[in-house]
């Protein structure tokens, strides 16, 4: 079955002109997963269909109040939190003060069968919103935007390009940054190119033709065709920027003594 994303948003537009490019349009077209946006201002009773009032206490902003979000739910048949099977049904505030959404919590959205994103404007919803209809608070960086919208476009993207059948290379020895396989395993590393990290590690340089371009050759290694050297170099390079932009991912545990010396530890 699909997997469907409810969007809970002010600005619903704003999906069909993010969500209709490469891997996530066509997985979208073929009915891999299904996106479906609702507006919050249909869920309104009053002749402005207001969805912010002013902050109780004081203080700059405005808040999303909690009856347009809450009727949304209810009107999606959105399970109620406490019989809420959070497994397969999963609803999630976009928030900067969420853990962060990292590529595992990617993986464990794309084995549930709904998941319903909650974008904040303004100074965010009210809390009872957080506590009442939502399992998890995500964030997609430490920085402030102005609306939960990109951070949903962002979840979804990455939670659909690992849905089977999305990418068109299966293959389970793919390897990308983060360290895992398109469909969730680790890569293999008896495949021959796969650069089989147990850590998350970022991924290596990419190249293609031409082999010279502007006097900058790619380097030798990678057209000698000697897999094992390859392997070998790929492996050193992700750990090189790894250790540079993301010392943080890299776990003293999964180094294997060619790491450490590559790594001069
Ligand atoms: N008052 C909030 C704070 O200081 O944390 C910021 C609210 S922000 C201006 C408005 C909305 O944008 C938030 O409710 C949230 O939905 C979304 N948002 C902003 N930054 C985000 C981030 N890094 N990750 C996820 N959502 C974010």
């Amino acid at each position: 079955t699909a997997l469907r994303f409810d969007i809970l948003t002010i600005f619903p537009e704003f999906f069909s002109s993010v969500l209709c490019y490469g891997v996530v349009a066509r997985a979208l077209q073929t009915g891999i997963a299904t996106v479906h946006t609702t507006d919050l201002r249909d869920f309104t009773t009053d002749r402005h269909r207001t969805v912010d009032d002013r902050p109780f206490g004081g203080g700059e902003g405005m808040v999303l109040k909690p009856e347009p979000i809450f009727a949304a739910a209810d009107a999606l048949g959105i399970t109620p939190k406490p019989n809420r099977d959070t497994k397969r049904e999963t609803v999630i505030m976009l928030t900067p003060q969420g853990r962060p959404f990292t590529q595992a919590v990617a993986r464990t959205l794309a084995l549930t069968e709904r998941v319903v994103l909650l974008c904040g404007r303004y100074e965010g919803v009210d809390q009872r919103v957080i506590d009442h209809l939502c399992d998890r608070q995500l964030s997609i960086g430490d920085y402030v935007l102005s609306g939960g919208e990109l951070a949903a476009a962002a979840v979804v993207d990455a939670t659909v390009r690992l849905l089977p059948g999305v990418l068109g290379n299966a293959d389970s020895s793919h390897y990308e940054s983060f360290g895992l396989s398109a469909d969730g395993a680790a890569a293999d590393a008896d495949t021959p190119l796969a650069v089989s990290p147990a850590a998350g590690l970022l991924d290596y340089p990419h190249y293609t033709r031409p082999a010279e371009f502007r006097g900058w050759a790619i380097p030798d290694v990678l057209a000698g065709g000697n897999h094992t050297e390859i392997r070998r170099w790929r492996r050193e390079r992700a750990l090189e920027t790894t250790l540079q932009n993301r010392p943080d991912l890299l776990r003293e545990e999964d180094l294997t003594r060619e790491d450490r010396k590559i790594l001069g530890k």
